[in-house]
């Protein structure tokens, strides 16, 4: 082994950034991660050298790989979804499911154009543009769900020329979901050619453990494809995703590389066997309590709903959402809790880490702030202008 050197000040360095991660963390509210894990028992795993290259249903001649376990997660993944013949892998994170979907659409629909609404990820223009696919943006409606109406009216405009049509289970900003049988019943009723993907980057792993929820379906529904993130519901230390879709269609288009000794049915090539590992991890300690995780997020955000709106920030909280809107705080409260925003409005996500006792504690945070700001705006600071909004 080649020698290395931890001097005073790569430790002093490492610690400063453990301790700055540690107390950020008590106070990541705005986004959709859950922070609430433990993944100890994998720590052996850092000794080696993962990599699932190519398509996880293929062995290479490659031996350091956690393929088995990306198959097994990937199984739990389609029963989940209840599709039979599948295929899929695990992405380096939602945006990477987004474009693969957009891509297998694409490969099958060559003419395809591309419908997504206002409220959808950033991901989805990006991938169009990447793809360099003809993109419709439809109107969202104010609570953030694709506006039907629009939707059939700009699918008729263009009736010789397939869709790719994207659909959120659960928006970034407004956690809306969109209504997958509706937009079938459009599609069918217009009578054009589609292919359906899905994003459900968080809502993907609430909305099946749901009561009452629409089903996610591919047995039901001509679904093409969905994208999951891993990092989202599930939390994790590394950054990745779930992408799924329907193993006849990727026949279509796959293409054997000899060098890996596999197929090139990836966007990346190179992927880690660690995602793998902590999502197969995570599939046998919780999987039979996720139902719980859910409904105990679903309750915590009613929680805040009901606080903001006694104080008079109009929240807005979607069915089958754990994403709390309201009006725009101060910048400064935005920042200390790490809200994300969006013109007037921010967000909360009730992720599993977000217990009552801290809901408590921002609101209380925000009230203080909010007095601060009234009075700075009675005696005239002009910084203080987009309290109107809050108020
Ligand atoms: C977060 C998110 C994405 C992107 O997922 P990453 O894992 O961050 O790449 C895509 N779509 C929606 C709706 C999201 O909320």
């Amino acid at each position: 082994m080649f020698p290395r050197l931890v001097d005073k000040n790569t430790s002093v360095i490492l610690k400063r950034l453990q301790q700055h991660l540690a107390k950020s963390t008590k106070l990541s509210i705005g986004y959709p991660a859950n922070l609430d894990f433990d993944y100890a028992l994998l720590l052996p795993f850092f000794q080696y050298y993962l990599n699932n290259v190519g398509d996880p249903f293929v062995e290479g001649n490659f031996a350091l790989h956690s393929k088995e376990f990306e198959r097994q997660s990937i199984k739990w993944f389609a029963q989940l979804y209840e599709l039979e013949e599948y295929w899929g892998y695990l992405t380096s994170g939602g945006t990477e499911g987004n474009l693969y979907g957009i891509f297998l659409g694409r490969e099958l629909n060559p003419d395809a154009i591309l419908y997504s609404s206002n409220d959808t990820h950033y991901s989805v223009a990006k991938a169009a543009r990447l793809l360099k696919i003809p993109h419709v943006v439809i109107c969202s409606q104010f609570n953030g769900e694709i506006n039907y109406e629009h939707l059939e009216y700009e699918l008729s405009q263009r009736k010789h020329q397939s869709a790719i049509i994207n659909i959120n289970l659960g928006t970034t900003m407004k956690g809306a979901v969109d209504n997958i049988e509706r937009i079938i019943e459009i599609v069918e009723k217009v009578g054009v050619r589609y292919y359906i993907h899905c994003d459900g980057a968080l809502g993907g792993m609430l909305i099946p453990f749901i009561r009452g929820a629409p089903k996610i379906s591919f047995r039901d529904y001509p679904i093409g494809s969905i994208s999951v993130s891993g990092h989202k519901f599930i939390g994790s230390p590394i950054t990745y995703g779930i992408v799924l879709t329907r193993q006849p269609y990727v026949n279509k288009i796959e293409t054997s590389v000899e060098y890996i000794g596999s197929q090139d049915t990836t966007i990346l090539g190179s992927r880690s066997g660690i995602a793998a590992l902590l999502l197969w991890y995570a599939i046998q300690t919780r999987s039979q309590h996720f139902r719980k995780e859910v409904a105990s997020c679903l309750e915590n955000a009613r929680y805040l709903r009901d606080r903001l709106q006694e104080k008079n920030y109009h929240p807005l909280l979607n069915d089958f959402s754990i994403t709390v809107v309201f009006d725009k705080p101060e910048i400064e409260l935005c920042r200390k809790w790490q809200l994300a925003t969006e013109e007037n409005f921010a967000h909360v996500v009730v992720m599993q880490h977000i217990s009552t006792q801290k809901i408590d504690l921002f609101i209380q945070n925000l009230l203080v702030n909010k007095e601060i700001e009234n009075e700075k705006f009675l005696t005239g600071n002009r910084k203080t202008m987009c309290v109107i909004n809050c108020v």
